[in-house]
């Protein structure tokens, strides 16, 4: 306890022998190790003498058994679904480092013999003593423990997380209230407390987010990228042939002012059927899809020649599925730019098949929500693909802002410093000579361009623009000119690669640490019964009278989590869900905090003038109808909800405040 093991440790298999994952270890790709190695380095230092709990946690992997119909391992090789294998991976990886007794399983058999049932009685009524403190699963995982830990499932099910790509709200989940409320679907209705379910993205903070990794480019890589920056690349996101459907307009215009690559799966004898002027290179091993996304840009640009070109950042382009990926953020991660489509009007389970009969009704407005609503530009551009003047109005934006600068002609020259260069020009095909703008130069530049040979000067552009080769090839600018000579590539680069905090491995090993250190659903005493109410209000009317606050005298309950001082609630419009009217404030909805607020000395201290006070069990309340002047609060504490809206009425929401590039957590949350 307390620290975190270089070594694997697992608790004893049910011969007493410790299984030892020490292949991981010779398997895995130096780099990601070494990352993995330094973020656990970091995290231990900010945590410093924290108490750190060592849990034996069992990992079983429902989707990748026999027994719940294969229902991926068919498709990964041929253009499904990876998201889910790299989440998966990645909490492995997370639960190792952080030091963790594991045990992973992929089969009924090797579940039953971890749980301790015995063989030959699936169903067993009794309660065996469960082995583990943390189960981690999927929903096919779940249905199977459900069949074959007999009683101990209901004694022990406080312990499972399931890993649940786009979450279940709480009116999905809740058993009596989806059924009687048309929310029942194939999924949910497991009545689990809600954080037990774990996102792949940030979704509604009913659930927990667990997130996944992407890879983070060190200093020397991302200058790399910075420097060699330059290529008209767009690389379309999607494995299947079918994205490309119906897209035939917006891949015309895109292909007038990129070159299009795809990486669509296709079986040796049967082409894909994608246009004949996309380079389509196949489904990529993911390293080789990271250097698509890296290093073609480079590659590109050199081609081209002397042409004067000005091109823009390889660009990472949605049509629309599939949702939600990693590989968006991979992109952006490795410097591209990601163009997306917006979804007007949004999908969700009610118009759209692919989310029909998830246990959500969250609406999605783009292809990739998290990136346009965590990301945004100049990372991320979400526009109307139905609109073309829109989407090449965004392609031609984009291209400006990642200009490289390219001389129209060789030409020695007899170069002088001078602090200006009072402009530069190239020539577009078709489209005749263009002038750029004015470019501050440093006189310091000699010194700072490696291989430099022959006499004269030449520059460096500070920060934002590099001149790979210039020198070895003996390019100059023209003195006092207005014309740039030499072979240069300029480019010049002002999207970096960016990566959140919360997809770094740092990140992820944060969070599920606090998560594994404070979550607690075995202990919890469950939130205030119908009409206890909380006995003395912890809360006052904040100075301006717009939202309420913790009392600075009001008492903690001990080891609550996240600490409730952190609480402000607001009254929310009529058809605004507390997730929305949170983020509106800069805070997130923290569903925990619901029962300080579930009472009508809430509604008193924000003085809302309630007629009548009601409890009853919906997912929306507590709230004020505004007609009849109602109060409503929320008889089933499995039922407070961020998510979920409705225009008779204004919610109350609990939100607090997060931690820069960490939402799940509060500021005082480690
Ligand atoms: N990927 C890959 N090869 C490719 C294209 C993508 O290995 O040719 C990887 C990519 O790096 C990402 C993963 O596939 O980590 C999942 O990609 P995506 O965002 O498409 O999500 P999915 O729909 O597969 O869940």
């Amino acid at each position: 306890p307390g620290s975190f093991s270089e070594q694997p440790v697992s608790p004893p298999g049910p011969d007493g022998q410790r299984e030892g994952v020490s292949n991981l270890h010779e398997e895995t790709d130096p780099a990601a190790r070494a990352q993995w190695a330094l973020a656990a380095q970091r995290l231990a230092r900010k945590l410093g003498g924290t108490q750190r709990d060592q849990k034996q946690i069992l990992v079983h992997i429902g989707f990748l058994t026999e027994e719940s119909g294969d229902v991926f391992s068919p498709r990964v090789l041929k253009g499904g679904p990876l998201g889910e294998m790299v989440q998966w991976a990645d909490i492995l990886a997370a639960l190792f480092v952080l030091g963790h007794g594991l045990r992973v399983t992929v089969s009924l058999k090797e579940l039953q013999s971890n749980l301790g049932v015995p063989p030959g009685r699936g169903n067993c009524p009794l309660t065996v003593p469960l082995p583990f403190d943390l189960i981690y699963t999927d929903y096919h995982g779940l249905q199977q423990m459900k069949q074959h830990m007999g009683l101990s499932f209901r004694k022990y099910r406080c312990r499972i997380r399931v890993i649940d790509t786009f979450g279940t709200e709480p009116a999905y989940n809740h058993e009596e209230y989806a059924t009687l409320h048309g929310y029942r679907t194939n999924w949910g209705y497991w009545n689990l407390n809600p954080k037990q379910f774990m996102t792949m993205f940030p979704h509604t903070p009913d659930n927990s987010f667990m997130g996944f990794v992407s890879e983070e480019l060190n200093q020397t890589e991302k200058q790399r990228i910075k420097a060699g920056k330059a290529s008209n690349m767009a690389v379309v996101y999607g494995k299947e042939a079918s994205i490309w459907k119906g897209k035939e307009k917006v891949l015309s215009i895109l292909s007038e002012h990129m070159e299009v690559h795809g990486t669509v799966f296709y079986e040796s004898q049967r082409p894909p059927e994608v246009p004949a002027f996309v380079k389509n290179h196949g489904l990529l091993p993911q390293p080789e899809f990271q250097q698509l996304l890296r290093k073609a840009k480079v590659s590109l640009a050199e081609g081209t020649g002397g042409a004067a070109i000005p091109t823009a950042l390889p660009l990472f382009i949605g049509f629309g599925f599939p949702y939600e990926g990693p590989a968006p953020l991979e992109a952006i991660a490795n410097g591209c730019v990601f163009l997306q489509s917006r979804f007007s009007p949004p999908h969700s389970s009610l118009n759209h098949e692919f989310f029909r009969g998830k246990p959500t009704s969250r609406e999605v407005f783009s292809q990739h929500p998290y990136a346009e609503r965590f990301i945004g530009k100049p990372h991320v551009w979400t526009v109307d693909y139905n609109n073309s003047e829109e989407f090449e109005a965004a392609i031609k934006a984009i291209m400006r802002t990642q200009v490289s600068l390219r001389p129209i002609r060789r030409q020695r020259v007899l170069g002088l410093h001078q602090e200006t260069m009072p402009s530069w020009e190239f020539r577009l095909p078709g489209r005749g000579r263009q002038v750029g703008p004015r470019i501050p130069l440093t006189s310091a530049c000699e010194a700072d361009i490696p291989g430099r040979t022959g006499t004269g000067h030449t520059c460096n552009y500070p920060e934002w623009v590099t001149l790979p080769g210039c020198c070895r090839s003996g390019g100059r600018f023209a003195a006092g000119g207005t014309r740039l000579a030499g072979p240069l590539h300029h480019h010049v680069a002002r999207v970096e690669p960016y990566l959140p905090y919360e997809y770094t491995c740092e990140g992820m090993l944060e969070r599920i640490h606090a998560y594994i250190q404070h979550q607690d659903f075995c202990a919890a005493p469950g939130p205030a019964p119908p009409g206890a109410g909380v006995p003395k209000s912890p809360f006052v009317l904040a100075p301006n009278a717009t939202h309420l606050e913790w009392a600075r005298n009001a008492s903690l309950a001990p080891g609550a989590w996240p600490p409730a001082y952190s609480l402000r609630a607001w009254l929310a419009a009529a058809g605004r869900a507390c997730t929305d009217a949170c983020l509106d404030r800069g805070l997130v909805c923290e569903p925990s905090f619901f029962p300080f607020l579930n009472s009508q000395d809430a509604f008193q201290k924000l003085q809302v003038p309630c007629d009548s006070t009601e409890w009853e069990m919906n997912h929306l309340y507590p709230a004020f109808a505004q007609p009849g002047r109602e109060c409503l609060l929320q008889k089933e504490p499995l039922l407070f909800s961020c998510a979920g809206a409705s225009a008779k009425h204004r919610r109350l929401c609990p939100c607090r405040d997060f931690r820069r590039g960490q939402v799940a957590l509060c500021r005082d949350c480690l």
